[in-house]
């Protein structure tokens, strides 16, 4: 008995639907526009100094849980420093952004409670919320008013979690935090935000659209990564004292798996001393993003409500965006076809971030070059 072949079959429905992937090493020879290192900092030099440094005098790896005794002064010198960028009185890190949510929102809430959630919330808040057991409501994609609806409809239900992103990964568009706030506020929900891809790059400093919005004691939970515009890996919230002490004894994502090495904090604190620096790199690159935006629809491009550094290009038809990635590949750019599930069925989409890396005759002649492939 082959016990594999039903394997052969999801395979085979995957090709035929245009939704196979794979991974490919990266062809550094492309310009890519797929990389979430908005800032460059992966590569720069204080930054790997940092990693380099921490990682001679504390090794490769912190050697065991955090509460096992895992926890080196590094993860609490980092901590302090994403609070104080956050605007909030602590701050705890995990090993990702994934685990962070995986870890956050069951030890929020549990059986008989309820999470509300932006429509096209990121899929790691989604798994998070099946792992709460929690019931899940979703509103319609930064609609404060549905999101009341809903509160309202399920006032019954035991604690209430109202949960979202800042800047949307796959739109690139950004949530109506205020209202948002106001709502989660007047009907006695925790709010958690999702920062991902907004730290480094929105608000003063990098700080988040939290910070720039003044919401951080409206906001419970800001939350956020070290991978994106970080230029580095893990994840972290920002937090008060008590939320912070009841996540170290609650969130199984952060009790149960090896600290994050000591590399990975030195590179972080390498990037918040960067940052700290150099306060104008996150207008710098949306001031990019918005003449490539502006570019592309000029030529006609439909960005969707686009208002960041992640720029979609809207298709519909995974085939087609498809063959335009491979059409974009064979012309020098790294763009990648966003699909289902991803995304909403019927709207397929090339995703181009736009990061540091791209100097501004770059992002004009990678302009004309995405026009062309689609207006035909
Ligand atoms: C990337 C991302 C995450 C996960 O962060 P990682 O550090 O890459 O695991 C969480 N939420 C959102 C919205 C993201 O885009």
């Amino acid at each position: 008995m082959n016990r594999e072949a039903w394997i052969d079959a999801e395979l085979d429905a995957l090709r035929e639907a245009h939704l196979f992937r794979r991974a490919i090493a990266l062809d550094r020879a492309l310009l890519n526009f797929s990389s979430n290192d908005y800032l460059n900092l992966a590569h720069h030099p204080e930054v790997i100094a940092a990693a380099e440094r921490a990682l001679r005098e504390c090794g490769a790896s912190a050697g065991a849980s955090r509460l096992v005794s895992g926890t080196l002064a590094l993860h609490e010198e980092l901590e302090a420093r994403l609070a104080k960028l956050k605007g909030y009185p602590a701050g705890l890190v995990f090993g990702s952004g994934y685990l962070t949510n995986l870890g956050v929102l069951p030890a929020l809430v549990g059986r008989g409670d309820a999470i509300f959630a932006d429509r096209l919330a990121h899929a790691s808040l989604m798994d998070a919320t099946m792992l709460s057991r929690a019931e899940l409501h979703r509103f319609r994609h930064n609609d404060a008013g549905h999101l009341e609806e809903l509160l309202k409809k399920h006032a019954g239900a035991g604690r209430k979690l109202v949960v979202t992103e800042s800047v949307f990964s796959m739109d690139g568009d950004l949530a109506p935090l205020p209202d948002i706030a106001t709502v989660a506020e007047r009907h006695g929900a925790l709010l958690l935000v999702d920062e991902a891809h907004a730290t480094g790059v929105f608000g003063p400093g990098g700080s988040g659209l939290i910070r720039e919005h003044k919401l951080e004691s409206a906001v419970n939970i800001s939350m956020g990564t070290l991978s994106k515009a970080l230029g580095g890996y893990g994840g972290f919230v920002a937090c008060s004292e008590k939320l912070r002490a009841l996540l170290i004894n609650r969130a199984r994502a952060f009790i149960f798996t090896t600290a994050p090495p000591p590399p990975v904090l030195g590179a972080a604190l390498g990037a918040l001393d960067v940052l700290e620096k150099n306060t104008g790199l996150g207008a710098e690159l949306l001031r990019r993003a918005a003449l490539f935006r502006q570019q592309l629809q000029a030529a006609g491009l439909d960005t969707m409500q686009s208002a960041s550094q992640i720029i979609p290009v809207f298709v519909g038809d995974n085939a087609r965006a498809l063959a335009l990635a491979g059409r974009l590949r064979e012309q020098g750019l790294l763009v990648v076809a966003i699909r289902p599930p991803t995304v909403p069925e019927g709207t397929a989409r090339l995703r181009l971030s736009v990061t540091l890396a791209h100097s501004e005759a770059d992002l004009v002649r990678s302009a004309k070059i995405v026009s062309s492939a689609i207006v035909r």
